[in-house]
């Protein structure tokens, strides 16, 4: 028989049906006469309870269902007398397809650390909280894309392997194929890359953005969607060594129009997962209450499906750098000297603690900070008028901290070189970039949204270790 998903059974199973289900054993509990089996099969967080009669399948079959086992069942759907479901499947036939010695599977029906499951990162997607959060990143994806798809947007695919490497976003990786043990050296004594596979040095791609704004010349709205890759050394709970990006670029746009559609953006996608991942967010929310029990009332964070609906539905609130720095400056924590970082005066880079200060203590929501000094933001973003400061914008998040970072660039060629100048860009590397503002440039705008830190935003989840499958970080390259 063809197998049914567990989430259309939970959905619209009828009494009385015959029905196969396929999927993994969460849990088995039962007495002498009769077993209850609680199977997943990935479709949905809840799971459906089998009734395994045992003298209709003997102990032998029965002390085999443990925790991870693959199993076919076949059998009638009956209304449940449990609470929590309304059906249950009485089985009739049930086939093992795949045990899991209970001695040796590392997944047991039982709290295990997060620390403990970044470990088992090939096994972790087994347990309700890692299956939650992975739906939950399809559903995003699949938002990102409606999204821009709605507002007639195209997708553009931008290099991976990237000889540019003058955006300056973060360290780089280099990609050769040359040894790493005798690599060939040119006159200088330095390596010759000539000799390398591109027959110049290639790295992983920063940031799709400078290829991204060649489209926008032409397709004027255009996103990027895809992974990028820093080497910067930060071992932090919201740093990842990959991690993938958005990056809309907009042609005929200011900085204002920028942050209304980082906001629209921002809403649309918390909107999303509100309407179509309720039961993983009810789930993930749960457990975030049970683990902030032991924390003092003060300091547990606000009831995740309230703080999704509050961003959702409040206006962000945009401020000057210069005007957060007041704040900040004058802030307790500040004067009390509680920051690792204290905060100087005008100029000062803003670290995470001063951002979060600003969204969780000062306005309690959202922040876009603009027109940072020129000093402290990349070469292209546009010069305001005052020759300090540029159109930069960063969208500050509870919890995260910037989730996106943006700008209007710099269209006027003359400004963009001097800026380069300024900053030892190689201008002839750059030619490339250059012809967009010398042959037909306009005003454009755009930003990147770290993909990870949302799904931080949108799960509760503490570390960005947990919302990517596979996490890479300094001295971690696992699967
Ligand atoms: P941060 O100051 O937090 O390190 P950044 O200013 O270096 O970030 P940008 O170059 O502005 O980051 O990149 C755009 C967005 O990409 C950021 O707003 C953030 O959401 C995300 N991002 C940046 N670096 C990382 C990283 N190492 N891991 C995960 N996401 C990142
Ligand atoms: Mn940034």
């Amino acid at each position: 028989m063809k197998r049914t998903e567990i989430a259309s059974v939970l959905k619209s199973g009828q009494v009385g049906a015959e029905i196969t289900v396929k999927g993994w054993v969460r849990t088995r509990r039962g007495s002498k006469n009769v077993n209850f089996i609680a199977l997943n099969d990935g479709s949905t967080i809840h799971n459906l309870q089998v009734v395994a009669e045992a003298e209709l399948f003997g102990e032998d079959l029965i002390k085999n269902i443990n925790t991870g086992t693959a199993l076919g069942v076949t059998g009638t759907l009956v209304a449940s007398a449990g609470s929590g479901q309304a059906v249950e499947l009485n089985a009739r036939t049930i086939e093992v397809i795949g045990l899991a010695d209970p001695e040796k599977y590392p997944i047991q029906p039982k709290r295990h650390t997060l620390e403990f499951l970044r470990e088992m990162a090939h096994l972790r997607p087994r347990t309700a909280t890692f299956s939650a959060i992975f739906r939950i990143r399809h559903a995003m994806v699949y938002a990102i894309h409606s999204f821009f798809h709605e507002r007639g947007f195209y997708n553009v695919h931008t290099p991976i392997i990237t000889s540019s490497d003058a955006e300056g976003a973060g360290e780089m990786f280099r990609v050769t194929v040359l040894p790493a043990e005798n690599a060939p050296l040119n006159e200088e004594g330095k390596v010759d890359f000539s000799q390398d596979f591109f027959g110049k040095p290639a790295n992983l791609t920063v940031s799709g953005q400078l290829e991204g704004e060649l489209f926008a010349m032409a397709l004027a709205k255009i996103y990027t969607f895809g992974p990028t890759f820093r080497a910067e050394n930060s071992n932090t709970s919201r740093h990842l060594a990959e991690f993938w990006m958005i990056e809309p670029e907009v042609a005929f746009s200011d900085l204002n129009d920028n942050m209304d559609l980082a906001e629209d953006f921002l809403k649309y996608l918390i909107n999303y997962a509100l309407d179509h991942c309720m039961d993983d967010l009810q789930f993930l929310s749960n457990r975030l209450t049970e683990e902030e029990k032991n924390k003092p009332v003060e300091q547990r964070s606000m009831e995740l499906i309230s703080k999704l609906r509050f961003v959702a539905e409040n206006d962000f609130v945009r401020l000057p750098y210069s005007q957060a720095i007041e704040i900040l400056i004058n802030s307790k924590p500040n004067k009390k000297g509680k920051f690792q970082y204290p905060v100087t005066g005008y100029g000062t880079d803003l670290q995470s603690e001063h951002e979060r200060y600003l969204v969780e203590q000062e306005f309690k929501k959202p922040v876009i900070l603009t027109n940072y000094p020129k000093e402290i933001k990349a070469f292209y973003m546009r010069l305001d008028d005052n020759g300090k400061t540029v159109a930069a914008m960063d969208v500050l998040f509870p919890q995260i901290g910037e989730i996106i970072g943006g700008s209007q660039r710099e269209e006027r060629i003359e400004v963009l070189e001097a800026r380069m100048d300024e900053m030892n860009i190689p201008k002839h590397e750059m030619e490339w970039y250059l012809d967009t503002r010398r042959f037909g440039g306009c005003p454009h705008a755009g930003f990147g949204l770290g993909f990870e830190r949302l799904m931080l935003f949108v799960t509760g989840m503490g570390n960005i270790r947990d919302v990517i499958p596979f996490a890479r970080t300094p001295k971690n390259c696992e699967f």
